[in-house]
């Protein structure tokens, strides 16, 4: 599986820039001696400092993809270091270095920030492949955050996203005294286009939009897709001025285009509202605002036309704020952070899919599936909200993500693991986390999948929460884990029958498992025992051999 996905990924893209900040010259060239040997995917630019303060100023001047950190350097020692590092560099991923007997503060600086850490002393081999681990999180990080970030139709910024740009921008703006526009274009009788040729036409001239506004506009400008038919597109340090004219030009090309929709020739015009932040109007939120009711009235004044804000009458400028129809609004965002969500989620499933046909194991295959029906089963019976539900059953599905971080030697060794290997599983659950969380739209999922291993005595990975403390989808999840684990046939593993798991399940409750989840699971089976055990029923084996309940 690593192979697989290294193939595309950011150790193909360019060379990887590391920094190793460490002040001891041995475990310096032992790093560098590691990272140097030949390897068949990773090569390696290596930089050094041997003090926090050198560290910076390298990552000041030059862009590294990742940095190795000591935390014990003569001018910061312990999390401390970390912290400084990341207040300074939040972007930049962080591999902490740390002693065997401080293997504790390896976990606390994840908690810090930064993405992993290796215990030393370490193999080369070991080195190297739990970089190429952390170069494939942040590698799948980049890809759904630009996912996340993109229009799927137009490719252009999404609305959301644009709302983090502008944000920026118009800090930049306050602190610097730039002015900032911001222009808004809605297509003129667009519903015309959709009612006379169709949603499919529609959607061309809405591509033909992204593909204009993407070749017309200034570098430093962005064009996002703002909503339906509406585009935005700001203007980083323009005038009320300059913008305007930008805005006139776009208005005029748009107009001036050869559109076709399929073999017909169809005229297009848009309607344009401008705002500015030089009338002292420094909330991202206002100018908007603003633009919005240029826009409007625009429309007013006959359509085809560019409208700033400052030359609208008061009645026009307050009409359009009042009038607004917040429920409107507030179902169109829902309904792109659902398109979103769903889109998302079609790829992390293909990725998941791909990954598991690689391990060719029909319990690995299945597990998500069947572990999703049990858990959205046992949540049912517990008399939970229909949307949680839903994301008890979507944290299933997500569940795996974070095994693509995991070898493939390791997942399919049918030999008992070394200590360090179980360490590398154990990551997994905090790893999935951390490639979802970039995008926002996963939250809830998130705290599910990053605690299914916690036990609720407090005994299990990786935070050793306890009890209350751990979501309610997180201690569903796990149990459902394990009753598939235990109901299906895993390498040396016999399938248990569905009262053997039941038995084994209750024999870990209070421990491993929440009692009331148990309970659930117990009233589940009963509605339910004529389907369950799901999809392994072919490798169904009566033999009852005691065996571990493990939900990995
Ligand atoms: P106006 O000149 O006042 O802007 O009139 P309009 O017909 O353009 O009306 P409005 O802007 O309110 O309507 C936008 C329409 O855009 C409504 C919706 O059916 C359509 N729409 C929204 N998203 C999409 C999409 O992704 N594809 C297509 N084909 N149509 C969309
Ligand atoms: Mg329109």
């Amino acid at each position: 599986m690593q192979a697989s996905f290294g193939e595309s990924t950011i150790m193909h893209r360019k060379l990887i820039d590391i920094l190793i900040v460490d002040d001891d010259t041995i475990d310096r060239r032992l790093v560098e001696r590691a990272l140097k040997e030949p390897s068949q995917q990773l090569t390696f630019v290596l930089n050094t400092a041997a003090t926090l303060t050198d560290g910076l100023e390298c990552l000041k001047n030059h862009s590294f993809d990742l940095v190795l950190l000591d935390l014990g350097l003569p001018d910061s020692r312990g999390l401390e270091t970390v912290d400084k590092l990341h207040q300074a560099y939040p972007q930049i991923p962080v591999i902490v270095l740390t002693g065997l007997a401080d293997e504790e503060t390896g976990v606390k600086a994840i908690k810090k920030g930064a993405i992993d850490y290796i215990v030393k002393p370490f193999k080369p081999d070991g080195l190297r492949t739990r970089i190429g681990i952390v170069l494939q999180i942040i590698e799948l990080q980049q890809k759904l955050l630009s996912l996340a970030n993109t229009d799927e139709l137009t490719g252009l910024v999404n609305r959301r996203h644009f709302f983090d740009i502008l944000e920026r921008e118009v800090l930049q703006a306050r602190i610097k005294g730039n002015s900032l526009s911001v222009v808004m274009f809605d297509i003129d009788h667009f519903k015309n286009i959709n009612d006379a040729y169709g949603h499919s036409s529609g959607d061309i001239v809405l591509k033909q939009m992204g593909k204009i506004l993407r070749e017309n506009i200034y570098p430093l400008d962005v064009a996002a897709r703002y909503g339906g038919d509406e585009f935005i597109v700001l203007m980083p340090e323009a005038s009320s001025e300059k913008a305007a004219q930008a805005a006139e030009r776009l208005r005029g090309v748009i107009d001036q285009c050869l559109w076709k929709v399929y073999d017909r020739q169809i005229s297009i015009t848009t309607s344009v509202g401008l705002a500015d932040t030089d009338s002292g109007n420094l909330d991202s939120h206002k100018i908007i605002d603003k633009a919005d009711a240029a826009l409007y009235a625009a429309k007013r004044r006959g359509r085809n036309c560019v409208v700033r804000w400052d030359q609208i009458g008061p009645n026009e400028q307050t009409e359009k704020i009042e009038d607004r129809h917040f429920n409107e609004l507030q179902a169109k965002v829902s309904s792109l952070v659902e398109q979103l969500r769903s889109q998302a989620m079609g790829m992390v499933s293909a990725l998941i899919k791909a990954m598991n046909m690689v391990i060719k194991d029909p319990y690995i295959i299945h597990h998500a599936e069947n572990a999703q029906v049990y858990a959205v089963a046992i949540a049912e019976e517990m008399g939970l909200s229909l949307e949680l539900k839903e994301r008890i059953g979507t944290a299933a599905l997500l569940q795996d993500l974070g095994k693509i971080t995991i070898p493939e030697s390791i997942l399919k060794k049918t030999t008992p693991l070394t200590e360090e290997e179980k360490q590398i599983i154990r990551l997994h659950p905090a790893a999935a986390a951390k490639i979802l969380e970039p995008m926002g739209v996963f939250n809830q999922e998130l705290q599910i999948i990053k605690h299914h291993h916690e036990n609720f005595d407090g005994t299990g990975y990786p935070d050793r929460l306890k009890g209350k403390e751990i979501p309610i989808g997180a201690h569903i999840l796990s149990v459902a884990n394990a009753f598939d684990a235990i109901t299906s046939k895993r390498g040396h593993h016999p399938a248990q029958s569905c009262e053997y798991a039941l038995n084994e399940i209750e024999a870990c409750c209070g421990t491993q498992f929440n009692p009331e989840v148990v309970e659930a699971l117990k009233e589940a089976y009963e509605k339910h025992k004529e389907k369950w055990p799901l999809s392994t029923r072919a490798f169904y084996n009566t033999y009852s051999e005691p065996a571990a309940v493990s939900n990995t």
